[in-house]
């Protein structure tokens, strides 16, 4: 048996609430018990952790993850192309790095390779692999051109109805648990792109029967109000972006709050607008690409969102040379400086809501939820950019297992 005693610390439990002074028990890999205050657990058998006042809190859940995204904060890929072999052990290493920065769970948002996230997701359960707990997805599907699928010239991708109901199944087959579509197109690839559908109401209730049938998650990537709205009507799951959700939209998406989850993902256009001048994108190119309208326009309509109580959760589109993988904590502070989050609501967002994104017990520390655990150094429902320092997160624990050991252990 395999215990651990985390004393003396700080816990943010995943639900918004405040932080306890605390103890938590983990036993191989569950949470089994937490005290507040001066309660003391049992500590016969466990290896004790005193965490010095340090914050305890759930891993957290990236909610739009593209691990086959190549670029990292540890390694900068010009093309989104690479020799399948080569990618898929880039996507391997991207997943490492995302558990390496405190996210032990990620809903995918689309893949570059058609079945490396099923096996990733597979490898890094068996314990071959480090990695997050992975909801692993399709390619992503509807867009000529885009992202090295071109859908008029890829076979699998047949635009009938009946090829549109095989498509899913395939995935499904495939072992995928998730499938993106682009609902709509994006200014990233052509002027105007965000106004484009790609599926029409007719296709888009025959995925959704299809995935419903078939017993698989919808995702997508929705610009157009219309495109938000074809995918609430359909049954989609994660509904990405709704940069021009109308009141209509998100009247629909409040509607369905309890079944559905958005995740906008700005730090690719926060990027675009102020940081990646070092790569080619000043402030023209960055209007050029919407990125600068983008960005105000999610200002405007994110908010909203969160005061309906519709789920916005953080994460999204890392994995551009400027948009590295590993900076992903970073929306937790976008959400807080420009969606009008309070940190306690962005943590929660990351870790409560995640945890039922991904349809597991994680993102809470309570008894009986598995022990997806971060431990650091300050106090992020203050501050939640203490989260993009690395060097801030003293212990990273998943499963009940330790990924990053705290410097100092009592036994
Ligand atoms: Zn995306």
């Amino acid at each position: 048996m395999n215990a651990t005693l985390f004393s003396n610390v700080n816990v943010f439990d995943g639900s918004g609430a405040a932080r306890f002074p605390g103890e938590v028990l983990v036993r191989n890999e569950h949470i089994v018990a937490v005290a507040r205050g001066d309660e003391r657990l049992p500590r016969d058998g466990a290896e004790l952790l005193d965490g010095k006042g340090a914050t305890l809190m759930p891993g957290m859940v990236e909610a739009h993850a593209h691990l086959t995204w190549p670029s990292s904060v540890e390694r900068v890929i010009d093309s989104m192309k690479l020799p399948p072999e080569e990618h898929l052990l880039v996507t391997a290493q991207n997943a490492r790095i995302t558990l390496d920065h405190g996210f032990t769970s990620a809903y995918s948002a689309g893949s570059l390779g058609e079945r490396f996230e099923p096996a990733l997701r597979d490898m890094i359960d068996a314990g071959h692999l480090p990695g997050p707990r992975l909801r692993a997805s399709a390619l992503e599907k509807g867009a000529e051109g885009v992202m090295g699928v071109p859908a008029g010239h890829d076979p699998t991708h047949d635009r009938s109805i009946d090829g549109l109901r095989r498509y899913v199944a395939d995935m499904k087959a495939l072992g995928c648990d998730t499938i993106k579509f682009l609902m709509s197109s994006d200014e990233g690839f052509a002027p105007g792109g965000s106004q484009v559908l790609m599926y029409s109401e007719e296709e888009a209730q025959a995925i959704g029967e299809a995935a419903r049938e078939t017993g698989i998650w919808l995702a997508c990537h929705a610009q157009a109000s219309e495109a938000v709205k074809r995918a609430v009507r359909a049954g989609f799951r994660a509904i990405f972006h709704c940069t021009y959700a109308d009141t209509e939209a998100l009247d629909m998406l409040e509607a369905k709050r309890d079944e559905l989850f958005v995740a906008p993902a700005p730090g690719l256009l926060y990027a675009r607008c102020h940081e990646a001048q070092a790569f080619g994108i000043g402030t023209a190119e960055a209007e050029k690409m919407g990125a600068v309208s983008g960005l105000e326009l999610m200002q405007q309509v994110i908010p909203q969102m969160r005061k309906r109580g519709i789920r916005v959760l953080p994460g999204g589109d890392y994995g551009f040379p400027y948009n590295p993988i590993g900076r992903n904590a970073r929306d937790l502070d976008l959400f807080v400086r420009l969606f009008g989050f309070s940190p306690a609501e962005a943590l929660a967002a990351a870790t409560g809501q995640g945890g039922v994104l991904m349809d597991l017990p994680v993102g809470v520390i309570r008894a009986g939820h598995f022990a997806d655990i971060l431990l650091v150094d300050g106090d992020p429902t203050a501050d939640v950019t203490v989260l993009q320092g690395k060097s801030n997160l003293a212990a990273i624990m998943k499963g009940g297992r330790f990924h990053k050991r705290p410097a100092v252990t009592l036994h």
